[in-house]
């Protein structure tokens, strides 16, 4: 979670709002990629943190299916986001922030553990969650 608030922080030095992510490979501790929050920079709808870092983990491992990966994100994930997940078959999305707004694991909705799909990662939430919002309420104040 530390690694994923590092990359909050450069999106949030982008003028993004500060959304950071890793992909963690099977054995649970090594790096196979990360992402920050990329809309205002890329111009692109889509660019969340999440898509990016499983995008690039995908690509490190040569394969669309990250099972027993773990994602780690520094905010609940949105439903796009959230279907990424179920997508990508990672086992486990360990979060910070949860988003009471928007969020799509456990706040307003939970897809990810929708008893209708046929995949359900575990979910961890919490993680230096104050941190991770104190980023983000930081974020819009100064805006
Ligand atoms: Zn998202």
């Amino acid at each position: 979670m530390r690694l994923a608030l590092d990359e909050a922080e450069r999106a949030a030095r982008g003028g993004d709002v500060p959304v950071g992510a890793v992909v963690l490979a099977p054995d649970g501790s090594t790096v196979l990629a990360s992402g920050h929050n990329e809309r205002e920079v890329a111009r692109d709808p889509t660019a969340h943190a999440e898509l990016l870092a499983l995008r690039r983990a995908a690509a490190a491992l040569g394969q669309w299916r990250l099972a027993d990966c773990t994602l780690v994100v520094t905010l609940e994930p949105c439903t796009m986001c959230a279907g990424a997940i179920q997508q990508s078959r990672v086992d486990r999305l360990v979060y910070g922030a949860r988003d009471e707004k928007a969020g799509a694991a456990g706040s307003l909705w939970d897809v990810v553990r929708d008893r209708r799909l046929n995949h359900r990662p575990e979910v961890v939430e919490g993680v230096l969650a104050e941190e991770c919002a104190r980023l983000l309420t930081a974020f819009f104040r100064d805006r």
